[in-house]
């Protein structure tokens, strides 16, 4: 049984590149054989990808998440464009939008950045991870226009299954997180039951969204098979199988192939 891990923030779990390669050594003793690193700005990608290099197991996405709105970073769409040819990058973001937290003080400019991001994935064909909250009418609106071919990743899903039926007809998987175990997540855990299989993938968000029984605690990525166990309960499904099917279709939402 192996496990993928579509999102964690390995750069913010540690600090040093030691603590971060032993962070990805010790999920991979808990079976979590591949991890996409998500970094939120891009000195902070710089850093963690000089870090990880030669971390086997780990890829990456490169972008600038809402949360750097207001400061996306010096040349931040030629340095994208430059470190997107790197080795196991597979995705561009994460970025999205957050009108919760409303970064940049208004929408438009979170819109602006999104949309560049969706140009960018489009130029170089990669698949993009989507941050959303509190922003599902706007998001949808514009995946509808400017998804690129190779679709995205709905990271840390938490929307109702209204929104997920019309997310269901773009190229587009469903990541659940941590917050899936919770006794209060009543209308995730619909979405998880409804939703094709071949949809779903599963992440830690690390170190953020711990899930139970872990609930207090700085997430780690092993703790991802919570979430898996979850997810085999609301679907009745045995784990090993379920497992398989989540990492097949991470694969082939990164595009990588079977025997990495
Ligand atoms: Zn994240």
């Amino acid at each position: 049984m192996l496990f993928f891990d579509t999102h964690a923030h390995i750069g913010l779990l540690q600090d040093d590149k030691m603590e971060q390669l032993l962070a990805v050594q010790l999920a991979k003793v808990k079976k979590v054989k591949h991890i996409v690193s998500i970094c939120n700005s891009l000195s902070d990608f710089e850093k963690t990808y000089a870090n990880l290099e030669s971390a086997y197991g780990v890829y990456h996405a490169v972008g600038v998440s809402p949360t750097e709105v207001a400061n996306p970073g010096r040349d931040w769409e030629e340095r994208i464009l430059l470190h997107a040819k790197k080795e196991r990058i597979v995705a561009i973001g994460e970025t999205g939008l957050d009108y919760y937290h409303m970064f940049g003080g208004d929408k438009s400019a979170q819109v602006e950045l999104f949309l560049r991001h969706l140009d960018i994935a489009k130029q170089l064909d990669l698949p993009i991870i989507i941050h959303n909250r509190n922003a599902g009418e706007d998001l949808l609106n514009i995946l509808e226009k400017k998804l690129p071919p190779k679709g995205g990743i709905l990271h840390c899903f938490g929307e109702d299954w209204a929104f997920a039926k019309r997310a269901l007809s773009l190229n587009l998987s469903f990541s659940f997180a941590g917050n899936l175990t919770f006794k209060n997540s009543r209308a995730i855990q619909e979405v998880a039951h409804n939703l094709p299989l071949d949809r779903i993938v599963i992440e830690s968000e690390a170190p953020f969204m711990t899930p139970y029984p872990y609930k207090g605690e700085r997430n780690k990525i092993s703790y991802i098979i919570e979430t898996a166990k979850t997810l085999s309960e609301i679907r009745e499904t045995y784990l090993e199988e379920l497992s398989e099917s989540l990492y097949a279709n991470s694969l082939r939402a990164f595009s990588l192939p079977k025997d990495v």
